[in-house]
């Protein structure tokens, strides 16, 4: 044994005291379940829970926690270090095992309309929210076990969750943060040391699997259907509480509670859906079960799941084989599924207003202000200075009319397209394979650029390259603008399966590889182009890589 090791060896003993010391200075002020209505039976057995909005709940231990994975960003957001997150006492407290002085577990109350209908009482089936944490900078911070042991609103599952899901909901909510869309965070990635059953594609062939849980860390989890829930059992006051709290708590800039707050709440929902919305569309993520206990009332991606990154540019894509018959939940129609999302939280908190036209009035507004948002992002995509309506719709139009004709690379077509300087006077005279040759790398399958592909392409690329030139702005600054909100590195649906077939076999190397891939997604990492290529055609019918099912 060399020196290093023995002092490796030596470090356990002195490690759990101090971490457990930094664990226990954790401040919780649990606003949420000292506000709001509890649930009176502590008994932790699956129920219709009314008139209450949350029911105490204890995570179930587990044999044998081990550390897959931390986020450093999230745990210096909490107050915590390195060192702590790397101790046995981390990795207990966030499996479950251990809870900390202060932490009040409990699961929400909630409903939703599932795949457009109404299924009722949903609720934390397997989500438990250990308490809500005050940082140094005030910040508020609900932390959330997810797959920690059943809950009365469990329903006929057993609250678990696998390795293989929570690899994914761990790298892909950091990953969503990096990019600059809004987002829930993921603390840390443990395995529970217990085997879970699973049927995947619910064919008959249920697996065991290795058991998982990802700590989600977000100022919120209330969900469009945590009214909703309350506004169908006709539980007024209940549903009035929780929209009070939700507006003192994460709207305290709206003011106190009044019909016209209420309206001016469910205004900022709408616009910050938005605004969630168009950054999905920037950088090509597919949520895939955009049902409304799906929906976060901050506006935050939330519930990682079967969702998928466009790899060739498709609209008419769902990464969820549950949705593969009516593709609700397909890539293109997400800004219209929001607004159906939208328009049944309006419907929950119109007894709040008593009024209809008024929310209906902001539920239209919805419609422009999508539009407006994501015509500034896509002039932004496109390097412009500003959306020019004269030309850009046009403009706009041709090119996603195009890229789905031939399997385009969505992810590499923009940001090659930022290569292409249209001030460059030889472009001018090139033919249109010239022209078109920095793009290349974004088509999977060449041959299907025929003549008349290829010339429409060139045409469009002259037409694009002429409106850019009226901006007026210096090559080298349209292309970092545009590397800027056109990421060159997304978490593929493959390198997430890549990472999860290695961490099955005990190998958590490519976790932490993309974890870091992911921190600077808009940068050149010349050591890491691999995974800024083509989704390799192995992957192209894989499951976990092409498709997902819901089961996790
Ligand atoms: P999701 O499709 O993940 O949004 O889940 C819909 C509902 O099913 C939520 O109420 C979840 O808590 C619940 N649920 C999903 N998986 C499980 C599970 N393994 N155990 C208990 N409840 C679950
Ligand atoms: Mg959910």
């Amino acid at each position: 044994m060399n020196l290093l090791e023995a002092q490796d060896f030596i470090a356990p003993s002195q490690t759990p005291t101090k971490a457990q010391e930094t664990l226990d200075a954790l401040r919780f002020d649990n606003r949420f379940t000292r506000d709001l209505p509890a649930d009176p039976d502590r008994q932790n057995r699956r129920r219709q829970v009314t008139g209450a909005c949350y029911s105490r709940v204890d995570p179930t231990p587990v044999a044998a926690p081990r550390l897959v994975a931390y986020s450093p960003e999230v745990a210096n957001l909490l107050g915590l270090s390195i060192h702590t997150c790397e101790s046995d006492a981390f990795t207990q407290v966030f499996t479950g095992n251990r809870l900390l002085p202060g932490m009040q577990p409990f699961a929400m109350c909630y409903g939703g309309h599932q795949f457009g209908n109404w299924a009722g009482q949903l609720g934390d089936g397997r989500a438990i929210n250990l308490g809500e944490i005050v940082n140094s900078d005030s910040q508020r911070w609900m932390l959330q076990l997810k797959g920690a042991g059943p809950t009365p609103y469990s329903r006929t599952a057993d609250g678990l969750a696998v390795l293989r899901s929570s690899v994914r909901e761990f790298l892909c909510s950091e990953a969503m943060f990096h990019l600059g869309v809004p987002t829930t965070r993921a603390l840390s990635l443990t395995l529970t040391g217990e085997e879970v059953e699973r049927d995947m594609f619910y064919d008959g062939h249920p697996k065991l699997e290795p058991g998982a849980v990802v700590c989600r860390v977000s100022p919120s989890f209330t969900r469009f259907g945590s009214f909703q829930i309350f506004a169908a059992r006709g539980e007024m006051d209940v549903l009035k509480q929780l929209a009070d709290h939700t507006i003192r708590t994460d709207f305290p800039h709206l003011g106190e509670p009044s019909p016209a707050v209420y309206l001016r709440w469910f205004e900022e929902v709408c616009r910050r859906t938005a605004e969630m919305i168009v950054h999905w569309m920037r950088v090509g993520f597919v949520h895939g079960v955009m049902n409304t206990d799906n929906m976060s009332i901050l506006g935050l991606t939330i519930d990682y799941g079967p969702y998928g990154w466009l790899e060739n540019y498709d609209p008419d894509w769902t990464p969820n084989t549950t949705d593969a018959a009516g593709r609700r939940y397909r890539f293109g129609h997400q800004p219209a599924i929001a607004q159906w999302n939208l328009a049944q939280l309006a419907n929950a908190i119109h007894p709040l207003i008593g009024q209809v036209e008024p929310l209906q009035g902001v539920l239209d507004d919805y419609v422009n202000l999508y539009q407006e948002g994501w015509r500034q992002m896509m002039s932004r995509k496109l390097g412009f200075n500003a959306f020019d309506p004269a030309t850009d719709d046009a403009l706009i139009s041709e090119l996603l009319a195009i890229l789905p004709l031939v399997e385009t690379d969505m992810t590499i077509f923009f940001r090659r397209l930022a290569r292409l300087d249209g001030h460059d006077p030889s472009l001018a005279a090139v033919g249109d394979e010239a022209l078109m040759a920095p793009l290349m790398d974004a088509y999977y399958v060449p041959d299907q650029l025929t003549g008349d592909m290829r010339s429409r392409t060139a045409n469009w690329l002259r037409r694009y390259l002429e409106r850019a030139g009226r901006d007026n702005i210096p090559h080298p600054v349209r292309r970092r603008r545009m590397n800027a909100v056109n990421p060159k590195y997304v978490l593929r649906n493959y390198m997430a399966q890549m990472a999860i077939d290695k961490a099955e076999q005990d190998d958590f190397s490519l976790i932490h590889e993309l974890l870091d891939l992911v921190r600077r997604p808009y940068d050149e990492q010349p050591e890491k182009e691999a995974f800024a290529a083509r989704r390799p055609d192995w992957a192209r019918h894989r499951p976990g890589c092409s498709m997902l099912s819901c089961s996790s």
